[in-house]
């Protein structure tokens, strides 16, 4: 039988015993975006035997130029970006296991969905997911690849708990809530995607078949217009002796993982440059969408499938998940938007 991952095995670094491990491995990725669906492409094709694909979002017609894995089809279907992943990974490598999550990755779910993998990958685009992701590992022991960009530049880092820096020995805190809402407002260039999302599975697949070379501590910082590449060793924020207030990283020293805890986060988050709110409905029952559906026909224009409603009320859409989650669009304010919720899915 013809051998699938030849040219992958005669390079020297896989091998044939990396082809094993990789076939053996198991990843999860945080959002399905521009960065999280080219990497999972990669892995995917590299051989990698299970991928989780955790996306709260659908597609639409603007993500095409740099979200490689979709289709027009899947924006014109509404289709949530995990579930069309997943069919198009399958059309790649019918053998491998996939997992598709059409959720929120919140302090709530992230152990069920984060904590059984041998690598995270972080396809998110906003720091609250990323601190998340980074206590989570932490509490786990389990490596994860950092990568963001905007424009045509970006950065990148593996994390590996107890070896490496963690996020917050980079970042300490989150940027302020104004700086955030400009992530997905700025431009990206889709080629420059595909650089850094490489070299995100690049560092993947180094971590899962355990190379040498895997989690070398170092940031990278691509500046792709100019053809920059930068690299800088972050150091551990280890406790200094000198001052009381240099306690060291919160999260890798001194263990207080508060995102993981739930003693951070929002029930209405803005989604930054989309015009819409999210609002995450804690401790409710799944939805029966079907029936949703049926109440709000009777008010205003609704498209249902089998992962969503979507119901258009002028000047608001508002698209309701089974897990009674909810993004409003047409408006940036929380406040705003719970009360749109609470009139029209329910308080
Ligand atoms: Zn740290």
């Amino acid at each position: 039988m013809e051998d699938r991952y030849r040219r992958q095995k005669a390079f020297l670094e896989i091998g044939e015993r990396g082809q094993k491990r990789l076939g053996q491995s198991r990843a999860a990725i945080c959002g399905m975006g521009a960065l999280g669906a080219m990497v999972a492409e990669r892995l995917c094709r590299s051989g990698v035997g299970f991928l989780r694909l955790i996306d709260r979002d659908w597609v639409e017609l603007d993500n095409l130029p740099r979200q490689a894995l979709y289709t027009t089809q899947d924006a014109m279907e509404v289709r949530p970006k995990s579930i069309a992943a997943q069919e198009h990974l399958l059309a790649i490598d019918p053998n491998i296991q996939l997992e598709s999550v059409v959720e929120d990755l919140t302090f709530a779910n992230a152990e069920k969905w984060l904590s059984d993998v041998d690598c995270i990958i972080d396809g998110t685009d906003n720091f609250e997911t990323r601190f998340l992701i980074n206590d989570l590992a932490i509490r786990f022991g389990i490596p994860w690849v950092h990568a963001g960009i905007v424009g045509a530049a970006g950065q990148s880092m593996a994390f590996v708990p107890g070896k490496t820096a963690c996020f917050r020995c980079l970042l300490p805190e989150p940027p302020p809530a104004e700086q955030m809402q400009t992530c997905d407002s700025a431009g990206v260039l889709g080629a420059a995607v595909g650089v850094i999302a490489s070299w995100q599975a690049i560092e993947a697949i180094k971590l899962l078949v355990e190379a040498e070379q895997a989690g070398d501590g170092c940031l990278r910082i691509f500046d792709l217009w100019a053809g920059d590449v930068r690299k800088i060793k972050v150091p551990r924020n280890l406790a200094s002796k000198e001052t009381d207030e240099q306690l060291g990283c919160r999260a890798c020293v001194r263990g207080e993982l508060d995102f993981l805890n739930g003693n951070v986060g929002t029930q209405a988050r803005v989604l930054c440059g989309r015009g819409a709110v999210q609002i995450q409905a804690s401790g409710r029952e799944q939805l029966n969408l079907s029936v949703l559906a049926a109440r709000l026909r009777a008010e205003g224009e609704v498209t249902e499938s089998a992962f969503l409603v979507r119901f258009s009320h002028h000047p608001y859409v508002i698209t309701v998940f089974s897990d009674a989650r909810a993004v409003v669009q047409g408006t940036e304010n929380p406040d705003e938007a719970r009360k749109i919720y609470a009139r029209w899915i329910g308080s």
